[in-house]
């Protein structure tokens, strides 16, 4: 299988989705954001993971390469991240040459919804401190993270792979993504 890569805007259901895909399977399961948090926690960057993408780029970077390390030495996973990630200075990249070519995937996942369902998903979510984007900037979000996991794929021949996570569809949605993990 070699290690997988999960990308979604906020809100989409990757979690959701990877994990009902991936029940029974004997994968392990690591977010990047997790990995990247508990090392600005620790030494006082942030309080909280919403904060990491106002951090300076030159901070969030030299977090994304230590975090990049870290899971690179943990083998064929499911690698739970982000295409883009918003700044205030405009998109970053989740997966630039220097963290792709350390964790090297054999697939990426983007898994997308209606930018009308976002919206009221995240408008429905009182536990995380997302940012208030309108439908128009959660659609431009989406097409930017298609052009960036094609790029990822040039760059690691790693095929991408998009699944709809439409609303009361989750069904559907564990079946479009259960061949990755096969
Ligand atoms: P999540 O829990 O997936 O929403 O991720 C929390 C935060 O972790 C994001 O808002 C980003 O600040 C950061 N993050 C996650 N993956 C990456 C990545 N590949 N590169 C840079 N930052 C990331
Ligand atoms: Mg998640």
């Amino acid at each position: 299988m070699g290690l997988i890569v999960v990308t979604g805007i906020p809100g989409v259901g990757k979690t959701t989705v990877m994990k009902k895909a991936a029940e029974g399977m004997d994968i392990e399961f690591v977010t990047f954001g997790t990995v990247m948090s508990d090392m600005a926690m620790e030494t006082g960057l942030v309080k909280d993971r919403d904060e990491m993408r106002k951090l300076t780029l030159e901070q969030q970077k030299n977090l994304q390469i230590k975090s990049a390390e870290r899971i690179a030495s943990m083998g064929n996973i499911i690698l739970d991240t982000h295409c883009t990630v918003k700044t205030p200075k405009g998109y970053m990249p989740g997966l630039p040459e220097w963290v792709i070519k350390r964790i090297n995937p054999t697939a990426i996942v983007v898994v997308e919804a209606d930018p009308e369902e976002i919206y009221n998903r995240r408008a429905n979510d009182p536990s995380r401190n997302r940012d208030p984007d309108t439908v128009e900037q959660i659609a431009e979000h989406q097409m930017m993270n298609r052009a960036a996991a094609m790029a990822y794929s040039a760059l690691s021949g790693a095929t991408v792979k998009i699944v709809f996570n439409h609303d009361n569809a989750i069904d559907s949605a564990v079946k479009q993504a259960t061949p990755v993990l096969n």
